[in-house]
């Protein structure tokens, strides 16, 4: 009798004891730690020091730094995390420093063709636009999609018909030429001539797909990613950036991501939303969600790119298995960073 008294007190002794070691914990801190937010990106790649003279490093830190500060002021006048991501997006498309909207990359016949996507992470609403050759916003018309038709993405001729029919006025697909970009061209084909190029073999040099990632003041996530997919693309190829899980995803009870790198991959290994799944689930981290996918997942693939992205507590984070990405980020205290190396 005596025997068992000591047994029932030594396990509820013991019980007892690991019930503390438990409650202290560290306990997770889950609530909102900023007013709102955004983070963004212009495409990873091989990016460092030595590729890039200084010059350009400066035009493209003033870039990045002018589209921060759009949404940034966006999301300080109560704007939506949605206008945030799309009016960001207009400015980098209608720079010609990035593979989105003008300056974008040319396929394998010489045409731009574009894609992008955006994510409502309220309404798990999403619009895209994929391979469209007119239109100056593709941005501006992904989220058209979401809002003005009963469909999640539109292609080819019938977005670029779409997104003239609810009022954005087509350009010429030359529009989106840029010298460097004809030069480029040029060389591709006297490679081609040659008979070396080899695109899909090619090693992922190229960067400038844009994407950004906010959080509102009202906790709203969004996310969305814009771009002229792969140099030499075979016409009529479609990359993961217009694709909702692969290049762009927003849920508010996660995450909003943006992704850029060898959209193969990342269509499929569905990596947005794989990073989001991880954080419902797997109750990871974004951080660790991301450094799972991005330096685990697609390094074992031999997969190149990265992601930026932003938690519905405001942590902000951006991974990439590259050399380099264009990067930047703001919260409410008002203090824009621009990187574009590896730190
Ligand atoms: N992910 C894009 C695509 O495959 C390219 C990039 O991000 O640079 O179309």
């Amino acid at each position: 009798m005596r025997k068992t008294i000591l047994t029932v007190l030594v396990f509820s002794l013991a019980f007892l004891f690991s019930s503390c070691l438990k409650e202290n914990k560290p306990a997770r801190v889950e609530k909102k730690q900023i007013d709102f937010g955004l983070v963004i990106h212009g495409g990873a790649g091989n990016i460092t020091p030595e590729n890039l003279p200084e010059d350009m490093q400066k035009q493209y830190k003033e870039k990045l730094k002018e589209a921060l500060m759009t949404g940034y002021n966006v999301l300080k006048n109560n704007g939506s995390a949605l206008d945030a991501v799309e009016k960001v997006i207009n400015v980098l498309e209608n720079s010609p420093l990035f593979n989105a909207g003008k300056g974008a990359v040319m396929t394998d016949i010489g045409t731009c063709e574009l894609d992008a996507s955006i994510m409502d992470g309220k309404t798990l609403n999403a619009g895209a636009v994929a391979g469209v050759k007119h239109v100056k916003n593709p941005i501006t018309a992904a989220r058209k999609v979401m809002e003005f038709s009963p469909h999640v993405l539109l292609g080819g001729e019938g977005a670029d018909k779409f997104a003239e029919e609810v009022g954005l006025k087509p350009v010429p697909n030359n529009y989106f030429y840029t010298k460097r970009r004809l030069e480029q061209y040029k060389k591709y084909l006297e490679r081609k001539r040659k008979k070396s190029a080899s695109v899909s073999k090619s090693k992922f040099k190229k960067f400038g797909t844009v994407g950004c990632a906010a959080l509102d003041k009202s906790g709203n996530l969004a996310a969305g990613t814009s771009t002229g997919g792969i140099s030499f693309k075979k016409f009529g190829r479609i990359g993961d950036s217009p694709i909702i899980g692969a290049g762009t995803y927003a849920n508010n009870n996660t995450c909003a991501i943006s992704c850029t790198g060898q959209g193969e991959y990342f269509i499929r290994n569905v990596v947005a939303y794989d990073i989001s799944a991880l954080m419902a689930y797997k109750k990871l981290s974004l951080k660790q969600a991301a450094q799972k996918v991005i330096m685990k997942k697609l390094v074992e693939q031999k997969a190149e790119g990265g992601m930026i992205g932003i938690d519905k507590y405001g942590n902000i984070v951006s991974v990439f298995n590259t050399p380099g990405m264009f990067r930047a980020y703001v919260t409410d205290k008002g203090k824009p960073v621009v990187k574009m190396f590896k730190e």
